[in-house]
């Protein structure tokens, strides 16, 4: 088996070092005997498991003093309904910059008013709104720091007024940030971090507690932070599997490291896209995602669109074919993806181009 150049958007590329310590220890952890999957989340082998995820997540992200990291199950979409469970008292403000805000907003308005700060609907998602004010009296403002589907991203930690809450499913640990900015910082793990299964949840705890209505145990932060994220039974292998991936990501070098390594990434395939005459970005420059990077056949060369596909494929490239409700190609470049798997897609880009334009 030849290994492929792994642009999947997700579940997707997981450093070689977590796969083959995650083998390692389905068949027998840590010399117990037992597989990761036979021994209780009780034990003090998987305590120790958790414990040390969260320390690493806390270095890494250098996530300050009063704030929780949980791993939770129900994936980030569930966040998009225990958010406002959690917050919301009359009135919360969303940013729309794509499908996944969408969704966020539609679960927000089952617990009060949601005022869309802006959107960029009108141009198909394709920009991040930057001029839009936040109501004072919102409980909170949530945003998508990288719209996974389309291909933009926010760079910056936004400086609110009220508690600010961020999906960073697709681009946690890819750049340097300040968390003390962020009132609350979640995302699915199987873009960045692991497996899917597991969903990471950056708490501020003096955010908590402030709204009136009753919280089912399961729903409430509050409940998984006092039981350190083992309330019930936590998503085991997942948690293993992405503690792997945060010890790779600072045997590199920590997110510094990675933040670097995606800067060239991104580059090397923006600057292609922008060079190559058959094809053109679809996100605006400045806004333009290091985790997903979209594209499209340029007009005249349109019916070529498949045929680059099945020549990408051919060449070991999984996963280039754009979400299905946009189509074109969407190279998602997460931290994992070493970047000779983005010259060889470069590579592919130039050798269809001798053969077509
Ligand atoms: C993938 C994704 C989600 C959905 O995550 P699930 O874990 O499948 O619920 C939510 N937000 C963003 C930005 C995503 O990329």
């Amino acid at each position: 088996m030849t290994k492929k150049h792994n642009f999947n958007p997700g579940p997707a590329v997981l450093p070689p070092f977590t796969v083959d310590k995650t083998i390692e220890a389905l068949k027998d952890y840590d010399g117990t005997g037992l597989s990761i999957m036979e021994i209780s989340h009780r034990s003090k082998e998987f305590q120790a498991v958790m414990a040390e995820a969260q320390a690493l997540m806390k270095e890494l992200l250098e996530i300050p003093m009063g704030y929780s990291v949980v791993f939770l199950g129900g994936g980030a979409s569930t966040q998009f309904f225990m958010i406002p469970y959690n917050l919301m008292k009359n009135k919360a403000a969303y940013l729309n910059t794509g499908s996944w805000a969408t969704k966020a907003i539609k679960e927000a308005k089952f617990f009060g008013e949601v005022v869309e700060v802006a959107s960029s609907a009108d141009k198909d998602f394709s920009y991040i709104p930057k001029d839009y004010d936040i109501p004072v009296d919102a409980d909170y403002f949530h945003i998508t720091t990288n719209n996974t589907i389309k291909g933009t991203e926010i760079f910056e930690d936004y400086d609110v007024a009220v508690p600010l809450v961020a999906d960073m499913s697709s681009d946690i640990f890819s750049r340097q940030m300040d968390v003390s900015k962020y009132g609350i910082i979640y995302g699915g793990n199987q873009k960045n971090i692991g497996p899917a299964g597991a969903t990471f949840v950056i708490v501020k705890e003096d955010i908590l507690g402030k709204v009136d209505r009753e919280i089912p145990s399961m729903i409430d932060y509050r409940t998984h932070i006092s039981k350190d994220s083992m309330f019930n039974t936590p998503p085991v292998i997942n948690i293993f599997s992405a503690l792997q991936t945060l010890k790779w990501f600072k045997s590199l070098g920590g997110v510094p490291e990675l933040e670097k390594r995606n800067i060239e990434k991104a580059e090397l395939l923006y600057n292609e896209i922008d060079r190559n005459t058959l094809f053109v970005g679809t996100a605006a420059k400045e806004d333009r995602s290091r985790m997903n990077v979209c594209f499209i056949m340029e007009d005249e060369y349109k019916q070529l669109e498949s045929d680059f596909l099945e020549f990408a494929v051919g060449r070991g490239m999984i996963g280039v074919k754009g979400h299905r409700s946009v189509g074109g190609f969407r190279a998602s470049i997460y931290n994992a993806l070493p970047i000779e798997s983005v010259q060889a897609l470069v590579d592919c880009m130039q050798d269809f181009e001798a053969q077509h334009a």
